[in-house]
């Protein structure tokens, strides 16, 4: 395993006097076995876990809680960012760092979360009858001993009003063996109604990955796969279409693609909405309607969710992309806000300038390029 930015270097994967990023770095042996380790510049799992001197480049508008997710909640661990849903963090660890992940600012401080956080947590849920839905994550929950997540699954399923119970892992992409028949088993039996997975590349499918997977399906599991669109790893048609058809082959749903979120130095990795809509629209009709994913961006400040399709564009600025898409988005919590045109929009005191251009300066040609080749090829 690897753990620190010097044995990386060592495993040959950054140059020593390349420019890094301080922050968490750690690497599983089983992923470290299927990086391409002659060039993994180019290799899509080296690219999601190995820093890039490009993290140091932090733009306007990018924030470490881009999502506003802690803004309400009960102590460390519990946050409200919906009327009926919450995330509960279990655990700060992972098996491998991502680069790009949402939640850095957790997964780097393992140390924070106490046990009367916990307590404040169940406690705030017997109060809140109205959340009947929580994301238990991280972290990730399945780097928790069986019993230990067991514990926390029980004391969820002890408040009648919580109805449903998810968890977020990446554990059967980064350490496969971690998924034992004992926490498939506290899985199966603690009420749990999805495990949500992000794969993002089809090599993440191995050997051991779809050992782990099956063993989860003969439990009873049932599984969906939340992608992260993120530039030189799956932007492209081809690559996502086969990512998709392998995880439902393997009985896990393609659910969503997600836009890259506003976490400072991420700017190399996210894509523009255009070409997400465009690689998102060439999909359908290539994969069957079930394991068709949603195009998703989850907007700042806590404004929630939404569908990249057209319904959800109720504003066009042709200026911004020759597809027409202009980008002012509804929402079930603030009916209309406005992304990623060149404005300021305020919500709940806080403004905005979300414009492609501004977030997403890495991917404007590429975009251009892609376009253009698909109109060639029309
Ligand atoms: S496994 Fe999840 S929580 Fe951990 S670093 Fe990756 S995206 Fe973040």
């Amino acid at each position: 395993m690897i753990t620190s930015f010097q044995a990386m270097v060592e495993s040959g994967l950054c140059k020593a006097d390349d420019p890094h990023p301080d922050s968490a770095v750690k690497l599983s042996d089983h992923l470290l076995s299927l990086i391409d380790k002659d060039d993994p510049a180019r290799c899509p799992i080296a690219k999601q876990f190995v820093p890039n001197p490009m993290e140091l480049k932090v733009l306007k508008g990018e924030e470490w809680d881009s999502l506003g997710e802690e803004e309400r909640g009960a102590g460390n661990v519990l946050f409200q960012k919906y009327p009926n849903r919450c995330v509960l963090y279990v655990s700060g660890f992972c098996a491998a760092f991502c680069r790009f992940c949402t939640r850095k600012r957790r997964v780097e401080d393992a140390t924070k979360d106490k046990d009367n956080d916990y307590e404040a947590a169940f406690e705030y849920l017997r109060e809140h009858t109205e959340i009947d839905d929580v994301l238990v994550t991280g972290g990730d929950p399945m780097m928790l001993t069986p019993s230990k997540l067991e514990f926390y699954l029980r004391r969820l399923n002890e408040i009648p009003s919580v109805r449903c119970i998810r968890i977020g892992t990446r554990i059967p992409i980064s350490d496969p063996n971690r998924v034992t028949d004992e926490l498939c088993r506290v899985i199966a039996e603690n009420g749990v109604k999805f495990v949500n997975c992000q794969f993002n590349h089809p090599k993440e499918l191995s050997p051991q990955t779809v050992e782990a997977l099956s063993k989860m399906r003969r439990h009873g599991i049932s599984m969906n796969n939340q992608t992260v669109l993120l530039k030189g790893v799956n932007d492209d048609v081809e690559t996502m279409r086969e990512l998709c058809m392998k995880l439902y082959q393997l009985g896990v749903r393609p659910y969503y693609i997600y836009q890259c979120d506003l976490i400072p130095g991420l700017s190399h990795f996210r894509t523009t909405i255009t070409k997400g809509r465009f690689i998102h629209s060439r999909l359908r009709g290539f994969i069957s309607g079930v394991a068709m994913p949603f195009y998703i961006v989850d907007l700042p400040a806590g404004m929630g969710k939404v569908h990249c399709t057209r319904d959800n564009f109720v504003e066009f600025d042709p200026e911004i992309t020759n597809q027409g898409p202009g980008v002012a988005f509804d929402t079930s919590i603030n009916p209309t806000l406005e992304y990623p045109v060149r404005k300021f929009f305020n919500y709940q005191n806080k403004s905005f300038l979300y414009d492609e251009r501004e977030f997403c300066p890495e991917d404007i040609e590429d975009t251009a390029r892609m376009l253009l080749d698909a109109k060639k090829r029309q």
